[in-house]
């Protein structure tokens, strides 16, 4: 049998760039972190612009047209921010952007001026950012988060103090260095001639179908990570396996690693613990739940998802 997935059908695409927090344009300058003095330099500059977060939600200026997460770095100390957790994301356009952890909560921002807390998911499908925008506020959040839980060892309980303009944590008492994670999530289409599996988790909205998806254990590969979940999930073995976009997830840290498996087995032996709902749908029931005229209704994720893009560019593919 010749595999579906022998020869690419994107020779120059690159389907990561175009979903939903791919846009990152921000130099990180990550040459630059260990040195201190050009931090408080770049925080000081009147040009310095700052992503406040109040947990997991960013503060928006909403003054204008369009909402505004980059306030001045000048203003951050009214939210209460605290240099031990404010973190140097990149220069954008020749401006230091910086992120940074609220000190007060919701109401007290929104009763300081005209200013809202939405989170990420909703603002990146009410599409009212940029995409740069959007990935520079998965990176702020995912930095942020990881500071709010690691102000202690995780060896000794000390406390621990920021360092490399906020990529790593130290600790002073038994000298450990902790670093930034970020948590790999392995989602695939799983592919069958003319088929697709597609399965539902009681979390979703009624009528949406989607890709199977599940992190990577340690010690895993993601080829293997993708066939021991697609079998745990809907009882069908896999075989090849091909890597084809990733996106960062910062709900707080994953970094989505999507893919397409060919399936070997075809019989479903669904994990109800898992799923509500796991089946087959042909090419063309596919395209027209990516096209809003499904007949019983049923549809994808939005197309700021990774499994729209592995949907759709499968529809596109024409496997
Ligand atoms: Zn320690």
């Amino acid at each position: 049998m010749v595999s579906l997935l022998a020869k690419s059908p994107f020779p120059d695409y690159e389907a990561s760039a175009v979903t939903g927090f791919c846009g990152n344009s921000l130099d990180r300058d990550a040459l630059k972190r260990p040195d201190r003095a050009w931090f408080d330099a770049q925080w000081a500059r009147a040009d310095a612009a700052c992503l406040i977060f109040c947990a997991d939600r960013p503060v928006l200026d909403v003054t204008g047209a369009r909402p505004k997460a980059d306030l001045p770095a000048s203003r951050a100390a009214d939210f209460g921010t605290d240099m031990q957790t404010t973190v140097f994301l990149g220069m954008q356009e020749g401006k230091p952007l910086f992120a940074a952890l609220a000190g007060t909560d919701d109401a007290a921002i929104e009763a300081m001026g005209p200013y809202k807390l939405i989170d990420l998911r909703s603002l990146a499908r009410q599409g009212v950012m940029t995409p740069p925008e959007l990935g520079a506020l998965a990176q702020g959040r995912s930095l942020s988060h990881w500071h709010d839980r690691h102000r202690f060892c995780a060896n000794c309980g000390a406390p621990t103090r920021i360092a490399e303009a906020g990529y790593r944590r130290d600790c002073d008492a038994c000298g450990a260095k902790h670093f930034p994670r970020t948590d790999p999530v392995a989602i695939w289409l799983t592919l069958s001639e003319g088929h697709v599996l597609l399965g539902r988790s009681g979390r979703f909205a009624d009528s949406m179908y989607s890709c199977l998806a599940g992190f990577i254990e340690p010690g895993e590969t993601i080829e293997d990570a993708v066939r021991r979940e697609n079998f745990e999930e809907s009882g069908v073995r896999i075989g090849r396996v091909a890597y084809h976009a990733s996106q960062p997830w910062p709900f707080p840290a994953s970094l989505m690693v999507g893919c397409y498996a060919e399936a070997l087995t075809s019989e479903i032996q669904m994990d109800d613990e898992e799923l509500v709902d796991c089946r087959w749908f042909s090419r063309d029931e596919v395209a027209a739940m990516l096209a809003g005229s499904h007949p019983e209704g049923k549809t994808v994720p939005p197309d700021m998802s990774i499994a729209y893009r592995l949907i759709r560019d499968y529809v596109e593919a024409g496997w």
